[in-house]
């Protein structure tokens, strides 16, 4: 959306963290491998594109090599503006680091929130905590280094939950989320603790998207929680006064987009709110 037109480059593969719910490790048979800087940077260099999303599972993981990777695009001279994924515990402890990126042109940060209970983030193995979530949110906020943050939602999630999950995303004011069902995907360490409840079946590929809920919810029915993440993703995204810090930040065309985008997600949520299923 504000990152158009954008090149994708990939530095690294594989991730050395272990998340419970998490494919990206399995891929690769639970190696990383990260490429040399140096290779990175002539490939950067070959790129004619501005807008880079560097789709490494975790571009943040070695602040050694992140420091290099800083250093050689100061010594190139290479002006792009970046998209990368991070974690939170890494943004939090490498705060300098953080501010000298986002001098060389770190846009945004897509950051795995996953949950505000510590039940859940000690079940995902997550690795971090909510004040962790909570600090690192406010680091990029006082860098106005946007965050793209992600959450799983559990299927046991109540409307007490979701509602506390709506109010801490607009006490910390973020403004892009993306709120996804609990979804064991083959491979992964939950899938066989989870597939005599799944609901979907494996060859429907189409509905292991992620937004397709994939077991059953245990506080209400399915047409319900799916109006739940509905509702709680419209109340963080469209609060006025970030609309229009949206607006004043990237123009009202690109505004414009993102509603049109994000009114389609909608109107296939509101035909799952109807079809329960
Ligand atoms: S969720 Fe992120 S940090 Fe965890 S294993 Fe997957 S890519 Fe790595």
């Amino acid at each position: 959306m504000f990152h158009k037109p954008c090149a994708l480059i990939k530095t690294s593969f594989g991730c050395p963290y272990n998340c419970q719910f998490c494919f990206c490790r399995e891929i690769t048979d639970g190696k990383y491998f990260a490429r040399a800087v140096e290779d990175v940077i002539n490939e950067l260099e070959a790129i004619k594109e501005e807008e880079i999303y560097i789709v490494d599972d975790d571009f943040l993981y070695d602040a050694d090599r992140v420091v290099a990777f800083i250093a050689a695009i100061r010594e190139r001279n290479i002006k792009k503006r970046f998209l990368v994924y991070g974690r939170a515990d890494f943004i939090v402890e490498n705060e300098g680091l953080l501010k000298e990126f986002k001098d060389c042109g770190l846009q945004a940060v897509i950051v795995g929130i996953e949950s505000i209970r510590s039940k859940d983030l000690d079940d995902y193995r997550k690795g971090t905590t909510k004040q962790i979530n909570e600090k690192c949110i406010e680091i990029l906020k006082s860098m106005d280094i946007e965050l793209y943050a992600t959450l799983i939602i559990p299927l046991d999630f109540s409307k007490k939950d979701f509602k506390e999950l709506t109010a801490w995303l607009k006490a910390l004011e973020v403004r892009f989320v993306n709120l996804q069902p609990l979804t064991p995907l083959p491979g992964t360490d939950i899938f066989d603790m989870y597939l005599p409840e799944l609901l979907i079946r494996r060859e429907d590929y189409h509905l292991w998207d992620m937004a397709h809920i994939a077991l059953k919810p245990k506080h209400m029915s399915i047409s319900e929680f799916y109006l739940q993440l509905l509702t709680s993703y419209y109340k963080v995204i469209m609060r006025p006064k970030h609309m229009a810090a949206l607006i004043k930040k990237y123009g009202i065309r690109a505004n414009i987009k993102m509603l049109i985008g994000s009114s389609f997600v909608s109107w296939q949520y509101l035909q799952k709110i109807w079809r329960g299923k």
